[in-house]
């Protein structure tokens, strides 16, 4: 059986999260937020109303805090647990959500805008990949002992857990996210409050009722969906958190990392990108279209690490937009719930403006734009764009624009265009397309991105450590450098008198 949410058939339990009361999760309860306000949630494919979150604010904040502060307690529960009960606890959080694989997936696509099939395949199994990876850390985590010149001295180091985190999350993988940041932080042995974003709060809340009927302690995860001017600036000031992890755009990255300066505390930030991607001349022309077009058309460009600047070599310059342009004539938009769909809308109507105000400059500087079709009906949707014949200094060429556009621009020599391609405030990701290892090799080594790629794009692994340069961010997500970010290192020394 199923239910129409408005526009489209959804399972039962998926209506029937989407009809909760609009809930914080905290000390393993559900509970209303203190100030009852709350914010709807809007299906960006339809622009109508599924939903509706709770409005956390600094009281509900605090509230939060307290219970991950007590679960954080030397004497608490989750303090006891053993290394390998920790592993176990969230090998099951992994195991549950992979249990939910398809709800979750029609969550995500009805809250983010998401296309069914990328929101099972990518989302959901990541976000459950790295709870299982995770899960094997608590086991090896381990200190040294320390060469010293000090007689009767025995020194030691231990690794300890950073304490309470409060994560704060973008709308564009909200479960996946949950996944980068909560599987390391548990491992570590830290308590969690997580502020997720206020456009996606449903799967976040139903990754923390699983946690803790998985085993987690309650008060260990916490969730409070609100405004990030309340709730997640409550959660950056809250003198009892002792580290934050965000993931979202670099003007508010720079905003938490002024405020957490107050109070010393560690932040790790995730950031935005304006990746670059490179075809050169040899290039496997078919494979290198193929992903660096799947690379920025999926997910309509909303994802952090798009490659949205593609220098061409001049010789295949023209047969590359070309194929390019065919690709974006072809893609299917539509909701994301539609089988045969594959480029889902915006997240909301705001972003949809910034998109077409991008394309519409690029167009008055002069440059060439071409559009895919667009999607009749309402939903917040914007067509599949190629622009060439731009600038480097273009604002399309160098600001984030978070849609479904391309912008491609020609070069002629390896030197000149590593060069253009690393003039940028950002380092997320870089790739490029060569059967020529020296230059691959020259490339990866210039290239100034926390991930760079090598006839391929796009693909995480949740062992391998992903992050930013300059403006994308500092610290990382991901494999053993993000379980560091959750560790203090304490020195024991022991006199032997
Ligand atoms: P955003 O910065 O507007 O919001 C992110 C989160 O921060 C939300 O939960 C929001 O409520 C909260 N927030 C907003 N203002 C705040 C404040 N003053 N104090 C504390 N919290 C606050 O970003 P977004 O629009 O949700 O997401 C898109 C951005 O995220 C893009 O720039 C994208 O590149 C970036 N992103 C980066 C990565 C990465 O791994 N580097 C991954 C995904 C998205």
């Amino acid at each position: 059986m199923t239910l129409s949410v408005e526009t489209h058939a959804v399972s039962p339990s998926v209506a029937a999260r989407l009809d909760l009361p609009p809930h914080v999760f905290v000390d393993g309860q559900a509970l209303p937020a203190l100030s009852g306000r709350t914010i709807p949630v809007l299906d960006p494919a339809s622009g109508r109303r599924i939903g509706t979150a709770a409005c956390g604010d600094p009281a509900d904040v605090d509230r939060a805090v307290q219970a991950a502060t007590r679960a954080f307690d030397p004497a608490s529960p989750w303090r006891a647990m053993t290394p390998l009960e920790r592993g176990k606890v969230l090998h099951r959080i992994g195991d549950a959500v992979l249990e939910r694989a398809d709800e979750f997936a029609e969550l995500e696509v009805l809250d983010a805008g998401k296309v069914r099939g990328a929101a099972r395949g990518i989302d959901v199994d990541f976000a459950a990949r790295c709870f299982h990876y995770f899960a094997g850390w608590p086991t090896k985590i381990v200190g040294s002992t320390v060469p010293t010149s000090h007689p009767g001295v025995h020194i030691a180091t231990e690794k300890d857990p950073v304490g309470v985190v409060g994560a704060i999350t973008a709308w564009n993988f909200p479960l996946l996210l949950c996944g980068w940041k909560i599987a390391p932080a548990l491992a570590a042995g830290c308590t969690v409050v997580l502020k997720p974003s206020e456009e996606t709060p449903h799967s976040a809340l139903w990754l923390a009722e699983l946690a803790v009927e998985a085993g987690l302690p309650a008060g260990v995860l916490n969730v409070v969906p609100g405004r990030g001017q309340e709730a997640g600036q409550a959660l950056v000031d809250h003198a009892d958190v002792d580290k934050i992890t965000f993931t979202g755009s670099t003007a508010v990255g720079k905003e938490i990392a002024r405020r957490a300066a107050d109070q010393v505390k560690r932040v790790t930030l995730e950031l935005g990108g304006k990746s670059a991607n490179i075809i050169f001349a040899d290039a496997d022309l078919d494979a290198a279209v193929e992903g660096s077009a799947g690379g920025i058309f999926w997910h309509s460009g909303q994802t952090c690490s798009a490659p949205s600047r593609l220098f061409v070599h001049r010789s295949v310059h023209d047969r590359v937009v070309e194929k390019l342009r065919a690709i974006a004539d072809d893609l299917r938009p539509g909701h994301g719930l539609d089988e045969t769909t594959e480029l889902g809308p915006l997240v909301n109507e705001s972003q949809q403006r910034k998109v077409a105000g991008h394309v519409r400059l690029a167009r008055e500087q002069g440059a060439s734009v071409h559009v895919g079709p667009a999607v009749p009906g309402e939903g917040f949707f914007h067509p599949a764009t190629v622009i060439s014949d731009a600038r480097d200094d273009m604002a399309c060429a160098t600001e984030e624009i978070f849609g479904p556009v391309l912008t491609v621009l020609p070069f002629d020599d390896v030197d000149e265009v590593l060069r253009r391609a690393d003039a940028s405030e950002y380092g997320l990701a870089a790739g490029i397309w060569t059967r020529d290892v020296s230059i691959a090799h020259r490339a990866t080594r210039a290239l100034r991105a926390g991930t760079v790629y090598v006839n391929g794009w796009g693909l995480t692994d949740p062992a391998a450590p992903f992050g930013g340069y300059r403006q994308s961010g500092y610290g990382r997500d991901l494999g053993p450098d993000a379980l560091e970010g959750y560790l203090e290192t304490k020195s024991v020394w022991t006199f032997h008198g």
